[in-house]
């Protein structure tokens, strides 16, 4: 199943076009797509016996984030060697975890507006949450998930390492969080566990890597993080980036006026956002 937001309304999208959630099921769920994941059994069902008579063709421009307003954001550091090597950094012993703040999420094809010159692209696989998960183990760990969207972890290199660093601030500003084009469900992909992400600044492939190369996967995020506290649905979790970011190349590259980051994920499809001046 792959639901999407669509000028504001929950959409399922299909091969013949999108299909409105609340005009196919007569007013049962939607048209607000974050409420969906509150009854997310009977999204499924619904989505089992969908009449694709309604089906209408749709613009990618008009795909709004899948998860609009998460109660709650996880977002995940250092959780590739590739990355964590060429930040110098350790690979951690448990998930560093930070959030960025729900009001920097945005949309799939959203422009972005960049505060300064020190903001740097992370393309990053990410795991939304289906049915509320406390203390789960890893065996359960996936029954949790609704699916997989596409993120970006765009984050201010000068203000994440500011003040003994600050990764939740530095990642939060307005615009900050593009996610989508579409949520995807785990029973969709062959392997939920590898898959192929990367991200083009420009045209150009600053990073290419596959989802099994995570330290910790998404069951094992899942694992710690709700031995910790509950994941609720509809929160969502960042899972980290692969190399290529641009502070640690040489010199270090970050993103100006008018650059075109995409973001593409193997089964998800590919988010573009261009960054405007203030
Ligand atoms: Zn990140």
């Amino acid at each position: 199943m792959r639901l999407a937001q669509l000028s504001g309304r929950a959409v399922w999208l299909t091969d013949e076009g999108a299909i409105d959630v609340e005009q196919a099921t007569d007013g049962g769920l939607g048209p607000d797509i974050q409420e969906l994941y509150e009854a997310w059994d009977d999204v499924l069902d619904a989505a089992a016996d969908l009449d694709t008579g309604h089906a209408r063709p749709y613009a990618d421009a008009d795909l709004g984030s899948p998860v609009p307003c998460p109660r709650q954001v996880f977002a995940i550091g250092l959780n590739y060697r590739s990355h964590a090597e060429e930040s110098g950094m350790e690979i951690p012993k448990v998930p560093a975890t930070f959030t960025k703040f729900p009001s920097s999420l945005t949309g799939p094809f959203d422009e972005v507006v960049l505060p300064n010159a020190t903001v740097d692209w992370e393309v990053e696989l990410v795991a939304v949450i289906g049915r509320s998960a406390d203390r789960v183990s890893v065996e359960d760990a996936w029954s949790h998930v609704a699916g997989l969207t596409i993120g970006q972890d765009l984050s201010d290199r000068t203000l994440q390492f500011a003040a003994a660093m600050q990764f939740s601030l530095g990642k939060s500003y307005r615009g900050f969080g593009p996610m989508g084009p579409v949520l995807v469900t785990p029973d969709e992909f062959a392997d939920p566990d590898d898959l192929e992400l990367g991200c083009r600044v420009n045209g150009e492939i600053m990073q290419q890597a596959r989802t099994s190369d995570l330290v910790f996967n998404i069951p094992q995020l899942i694992v710690e993080l709700s031995a910790i506290l509950p994941l609720w649905p509809g929160d969502v979790i960042f899972t980290g980036t692969p190399a290529g970011v641009g502070v640690t190349r040489q010199p270090a590259q970050f993103l100006e006026v008018g650059d075109i980051v995409e973001s593409w994920i193997e089964g998800i499809g590919e988010i573009r956002n261009t960054m405007v001046g203030p």
